[in-house]
């Protein structure tokens, strides 16, 4: 502790550039990750396939993801472009000392006094700051569900489902916010220098929290989940589970369908009690065993410790941003070139101090995504032993062709971005001899424009 004091005392000098050197930070970073973008984009320039995937993936399926995935790319680029020029714009206007100033005072007009505290004020900033975001994201947003998605096929949301989720979500937020944001700053002012311990304390106990109060009071709001049926699947599925003593509690079905937003399948629940749930498009576009090698690939993520040692990691991490955060949180320097001379709020020195941080995210990320494909080809590895290699890597390509998934990637590209292999890697470790072409009914699957979609939790 008394070497992060001295390192505390040497950081805060008065006149330091912050305000320029966060800005630096923030443009290397788009210039960097733009840099990475145009070098995919010339693999996605590609007309023909990886030799592994050349019986595999018919051309029309080939060039149709190579489109989509010029058009995500350039997409990133617009979208980053934007994102990096409200960043400017925020910075050159001195957007968070307004707001901040601007909420205290609707808060010292409209609200009793007794909610006049640093508390009631940061969750009034912190909710005017998310909608704020939240306005300015918009069109992008809808741009990407409703213009990209949309032309490839993917998108299943009308405009009804999409704004009824921005309401849910808004809720969501103005709901759990506020306490959380309370407890988080209390911890703060209550112990003082010891907070970092505290406050590490209180993010596992949330964590726990919201892994078991997710499914079953969030998730509900968005999607249906279901028993699955009895019947082939579901018994192979519990014998699986029970020959790896895998503590399997319920099997559900999720109605992915409804957005599109494809996960495959997943797992959750606390260490002693899992629940998988699978994809309705999976069920729907996949054969029984080829289900059944997914799962056995998510169970060897388990079984091998990935998952326990993501957790311990995660544990590592917070520690290590709180204690950074310790740091600066008391940096009058870092508050001063922000536009704070008189007041030092705990939640802006936060957000300050986590865009000073983000070229360290970005080391974090590399090291984290380089571990997490690791864990990926073992996972493969253990379904392979168990038998299922054929099947998983049919079940691979199938569902890299109903994505229009990138099938070969830059390699630098990929180290930093991706948190799997790519299908070509997958397929060479699986030790994958290139077969027949794809029956011609499999192919047209892929044209009725009910193709799936992975995003987001892509936990195959
Ligand atoms: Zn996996």
């Amino acid at each position: 502790m008394d070497f992060l004091q001295r390192l505390a005392r040497s950081l805060d000098r008065p006149l330091f550039p912050w305000k320029r050197l966060i800005l630096g930070f923030s443009i290397g970073q788009y210039l960097f990750e733009t840099a990475l973008t145009l070098r995919q984009y010339r693999v996605l320039q590609a007309t023909s396939p990886p030799a592994v995937l050349a019986k595999e993936i018919s051309q029309e399926t080939f060039d149709k993801s190579q489109a989509y995935g010029r058009a995500k790319a350039r997409f990133e680029m617009v979208s980053g472009l934007i994102a990096q020029l409200q960043n400017l714009a925020f910075i050159q206007l001195d957007v968070l000392p307004k707001l901040w100033a601007w909420t205290g005072d609707a808060l010292l007009r409209l609200a009793p006094a007794r909610f006049s505290g640093e508390i009631s004020h940061s969750v009034v900033f912190v909710f005017a700051f998310i909608v704020l975001q939240q306005a300015l994201s918009l069109p992008t947003r809808l741009y990407h569900t409703f213009v990209l998605e949309e032309s490839f096929g993917f998108n299943k949301q009308t405009p009804r489902l999409f704004v009824a989720d921005l309401l849910k979500t808004q809720a969501l937020t103005a709901v759990f916010m506020p306490p959380i944001l309370a407890a988080f700053l209390k911890i703060i002012q209550k112990t003082g220098s010891h907070f970092v311990f505290y406050l590490w304390i209180f993010t596992a106990a949330l964590q726990m929290f919201i892994t078991t109060a997710y499914p079953v009071f969030i998730q509900p709001l968005f999607n249906k989940l279901s028993p699955l049926e009895a019947g082939e699947l579901k018994t192979n599925v519990e014998a699986l589970a029970a020959a790896h003593k895998f503590p399997l509690k319920e099997l559900f079905v999720i109605d992915g369908s409804k957005r599109s937003a494809h996960s495959n399948a997943y797992f959750y629940g606390l260490p002693w009690k899992k629940h998988i749930v699978i994809y309705d498009t999976l069920i729907e576009k996949t054969e029984t065993q080829e289900i059944i090698a997914i799962l056995a690939h998510e169970l060897g993520h388990w079984k091998l410790g990935h998952t326990t040692r993501l957790f311990g990691i995660s544990q590592v991490h917070l520690l290590y941003i709180f204690s950074l955060f310790s740091i600066f949180i008391n940096n009058a320097s870092l508050y001063a070139a922000f536009g704070f001379t008189h007041t030092r709020p705990i939640i802006i020195g936060f957000l300050l101090f986590s865009d000073a941080l983000s070229p360290m995210d970005s080391v974090i990320k590399l090291l984290l995504n380089i571990l997490s494909r690791r864990f990926e080809f073992e996972a493969d590895e253990f379904a392979k032993r168990l038998g299922f290699r054929a099947e998983l890597a049919a079940s691979l390509i199938k569902i890299h062709a109903q994505n229009l998934s990138t099938m070969d990637a830059d390699w630098v590209y990929a180290s930093y971005h991706f948190s799997h292999p790519h299908l070509s890697e997958r397929l060479k470790a699986l030790d994958w001899k290139p077969r027949e072409a794809l029956t011609s009914s499999e192919k047209d699957k892929d044209k009725d424009g009910a193709a799936v979609k992975a995003t987001g939790r892509d936990e195959l």
